[in-house]
């Protein structure tokens, strides 16, 4: 006899995720996500028979991610910071090390009526957050991709914040509209086009270029804006760049030698690797 348990459909999702080599992870969170059926849940539940509506989606989701197409993708939303988040192929999906960057933007920043905008953002995931730990601060996002606009948008409202999204190449937007910052937050494209090596299948196939690559090893667009600071920050504004692991050195350096007042500060994520360079800018 068929066993349409929950815990035997389980089973056979994460055999199948094995067979494609892919992680098991999708199978709990699947579960999880779509039918609220937590670990917790399943040792209760876990015998009581899966409706065949649920076994279908279960399993169509599965195959897809046995695909290679990240599990995020095929079920349209993330999680990122506590909340829920629309997502697409159009924007890059949440990382964890993001939410360090969000937290120390919260822990410094106090909420006394500064201007804040984050620079490619993708999802919009920087500036919701915050703006739902703010309520006098103002936050612009930029992005160049109207598509991503599209999915932050959505998501500002599904958060019901008030992030005015602008369109645009890095600070171009905010020039026009002579919008000055104290606060400005970035994690911009950064990978090299030599490092495709390090980066999983599916980010590869799946995750938008526009989102992932940059020129000059990866710094070109840290660079433009690092240029282009006197135009759109307050004096005195602090900058947050989240960075990849192998370029805090080269990104100090280039700003110091750009603003010799400026003393720029690199900090560890979890997992020890430098994450995060962050600086008060000085003239
Ligand atoms: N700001 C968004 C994020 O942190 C998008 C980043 C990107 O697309 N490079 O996820």
């Amino acid at each position: 006899m068929l066993d349409y348990s929950y815990a035997s459909q389980l089973k056979i999702a994460v055999e199948k995720l094995k067979n494609s080599h892919e992680e098991t992870n999708p199978a709990f969170l699947a579960m999880e996500d779509l039918f609220g059926m937590n670990r917790t849940r399943l040792m209760i539940d876990g015998e009581k028979e899966m409706p065949e509506a649920e076994r279908q989606m279960l399993h169509k989701v599965i195959d897809e991610v046995c695909s290679g197409k990240p599990y995020q993708y095929v079920i349209g939303f993330s999680w990122f910071y506590g909340e829920k988040f629309k997502v697409n192929e159009n924007v890059l999906i949440p990382r964890n090390e993001t939410e360090e960057l969000v937290q120390l933007v919260l822990k410094e920043t106090a909420d006394d009526g500064k201007t804040a905008a984050d620079i490619g953002t993708g999802t919009g995931i920087i500036p919701i957050i915050l703006g739902k730990h703010w309520t006098h601060n103002r936050l612009f996002a930029v992005d160049i991709s109207e598509k991503a606009l599209d999915v932050a948008r959505e998501n500002n409202h599904l958060h019901n914040t008030k992030t005015v999204l602008l369109k645009g190449d890095l600070f171009e937007p905010l020039i026009e509209q002579g919008i000055r910052v104290d606060v400005l937050i970035s994690n911009p494209p950064y990978i090299s086009s030599d490092e495709t090596e390090y980066m999983s299948r599916s980010t590869l196939e799946y995750e938008p270029a526009v989102a992932l690559y940059a020129g000059d090893s990866g710094l070109a667009l840290y660079k433009k804006m690092i240029n282009e600071l006197p135009k759109v920050m307050n004096d005195r504004g602090k900058v947050y760049f989240e960075i990849g692991f192998r370029q805090g050195e080269a990104l100090r350096d280039y700003i110091v030698s750009i603003w010799p007042n400026t003393v720029p500060e690199i900090e560890n994520d979890i997992n020890g690797n430098p994450r995060i360079l962050h600086f008060m800018w000085e003239r």
